[in-house]
């Protein structure tokens, strides 16, 4: 548990979880997800926990950018394009190379 009043912590401190506003019943506020809490002001809200503890989701590819492509010898290839723009391929080529031609292909 990490305390607001900390001086030695840099807030807001990341979560890797959607965070979550905790009134305990002794009237203890507390903000967090997973195994990051903060203990905040009780005047802490869902607006101004932002504060305390920030979320980043993970960056995982969407559903719809996956396509799957044949490459030349019949195999299948999976290509997911990521947040960033870059198009990784499944293939060996990609893995060796870094690139491909399939990744034109998406
Ligand atoms: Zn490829």
């Amino acid at each position: 548990m990490i305390d607001s009043t900390d001086g030695t912590v840099s807030f807001p401190v990341k979560v890797w979880l959607n965070p979550v506003i905790d009134r305990k019943s002794d009237g203890t506020v507390v903000v967090g997800s997973g195994d990051v809490w903060v203990r905040v002001p009780p005047d802490t809200t869902r607006e101004t926990m932002g504060q305390w503890v920030t979320w980043k989701p993970a960056a995982k590819p969407l559903r719809n950018d996956i396509k799957k492509v044949k490459g030349s010898k019949g195999s299948v290839y999976t290509l997911r394009k990521m947040p960033d723009g870059r198009v990784i391929c499944s293939c060996p080529g990609h893995k060796w190379r870094g690139k491909c031609k399939h990744q034109a292909m998406f």
